[in-house]
């Protein structure tokens, strides 16, 4: 990797700030529950009026049993009737968004997340696909994935999920080492990992991701080298490689972590460096923010045709799909409107029963709001901004509107992370590591005091 003259470990010094991971913008910070009702209304009716192409999220809360490092919304349970429970709303909700769509709107992109949707036992699984397929018309082409925890999970769920459709698949493995599997109370043997991947395939599930994570107690640049090593050796097309967030303020959970264990900033940066010199010489491409992508992989071409985009579950293809959420805690994100369910299963329940779509808060973008996030998500996406094509695209002169930014944008480019030129900037090879400072730059709401409390560090 090329830096100027400053070390990385000074850049990330000075660059290690919280920050949003703009998997949406504005993010989630500026939903409300305040809002008028009219608006989401408004909304719908909109949508209904024309037939399009949709993406659905599903999400599954229920986990058996807590990792200790987990950000995400979960309910810990083993009480497997408690899917059946779920699923009755999820077919409820599901009735629902259906008629907020016009008859001839198709689903392109499915995703299962969680929690663990390998809660859900193979019968819950054949049920929950064959409710979208009731209430949705699914496009033949479709994308459909779903997370898997490979602690639970049997051929027979595999199986059941080849069954409904299911193309691609997204394996927790976090970190192969089993000291720190102890550490975050996670504890995955690596054949297991191996076993579920092996039979995905044997059930036609081809397309594989892993999820690692780096930053966690106990692991070290060797032991981080030796996960990767592990894991590249299963072929899997893509990888999402997170940094660890400590925010126990917000995620109770990560207070079990024992603090003393966690990597310095150094050691984590040597794992950083490891996976983006590594991972090239397997096959791999850095794809963004996290995301690493075999060359010939979809995510890849779509980086190469500027059809990437970012939304809740990271990067992905099909940026032209309106994304609808069910289940508790979801979040949809139309072009003008953002909203999110009932993160509280018992109101997420009560408000189904009520015949209502259980939505807890909105956002409505604002032009200024739409204005930025064409700006981010093309720094996220695709790492450039064109002045002339801005202009064409939104009528707005770029350096007149953001001349304050790109003043500002100056000291990052002394630090070799961006490079101006007479018709845009871009960003270099090592100010991809930092994608999310540079977005920073253009987010109207950074000066707001929630924004520093709530976001993990930038690197
Ligand atoms: S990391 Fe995944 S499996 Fe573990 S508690 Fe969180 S959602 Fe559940």
């Amino acid at each position: 990797m090329l830096f100027k003259e400053k070390t990385l470990l000074e850049l990330v010094t000075r660059y290690n700030v919280p920050g949003p991971r703009y998997t949406s913008y504005p993010t989630a910070l500026q939903f409300t529950d305040q809002f008028d009702d009219h608006l989401l209304k408004e909304h719908l009716v909109k949508r209904s009026a024309n037939a399009r192409s949709v993406s659905l999220y599903f999400h599954i809360p229920f986990c058996f049993s807590l990792c200790w490092y987990c950000g995400c919304t979960k309910i810990i349970t083993r009480d497997q009737d408690r899917g059946d429970v779920y699923l009755d709303y999820l077919e409820k909700e599901a009735g629902l968004v259906s008629n907020s769509l016009h008859p001839d709107s198709d689903v392109k992109q499915i995703h299962f997340g969680g929690g663990t949707p390998t809660f859900l036992t193979p019968v819950q699984l054949i049920r929950l696909g064959s409710l979208i397929r009731r209430n949705f018309r699914v496009h033949e082409d479709v994308e459909f994935s779903v997370e898997i925890d490979p602690r639970r999970c049997t051929e027979d769920h595999i199986k059941a999920l080849s069954d409904i459709g299911v193309n691609r698949a997204s394996l927790g493995v976090q970190d192969t080492n089993e000291q720190v599997q102890k550490a975050i109370h996670r504890i995955q043997p690596f054949e297991q990992t191996s076993n579920v991947t092996a039979l995905l395939r044997k059930h036609g599930i081809e397309d594989i991701n892993f999820d690692l994570i780096y930053g966690l107690p106990l692991q070290t640049a060797e032991t981080f080298a030796r996960s990767i090593e592990d894991v590249t050796a299963l072929d899997p097309d893509r990888f999402a490689i997170y940094s660890y967030a400590h925010i126990p303020s917000i995620m109770p959970a990560q207070k079990l972590l024992n603090e003393d264990q966690f990597p310095t900033t150094e050691e984590k940066l040597k794992m950083l460096v490891y996976s983006i010199d590594k991972l090239p010489e397997y096959g791999y491409r850095y794809i963004g923010m996290d995301h690493f992508a075999k060359i010939d992989d979809e995510l890849s071409r779509a980086l190469d045709e500027g059809s990437l985009q970012r939304n809740f579950q990271g990067y992905s293809t099909r940026a032209e799909l309106e994304m609808i959420a069910l289940g508790m805690s979801g979040i949809s994100q139309g072009d003008n409107l953002y909203y999110q369910n009932e993160k509280d299963i018992g109101r997420y329940y009560e408000a189904l029963d009520k015949g209502e779509l259980p939505v807890h808060k909105v956002l409505q973008l604002t032009d200024e709001d739409r204005l930025r996030r064409k700006v981010i998500m093309q720094i996220m996406c695709r790492g450039e901004m064109n002045y002339s094509g801005f202009l064409r695209e939104t009528g707005v002169d770029f350096r007149e509107k953001f001349s304050t930014e790109l003043e500002r944008m100056k000291a990052l480019e002394i630090d070799g992370l961006v490079e101006q030129f007479i018709g845009g900037f871009r960003i270099t090879d090592s100010g991809r590591l930092f994608l999310r400072n540079v977005s920073m730059l253009f987010d109207g709401y950074i000066g707001e005091r929630q924004h520093k409390t709530a976001y993990s560090k930038t690197v």
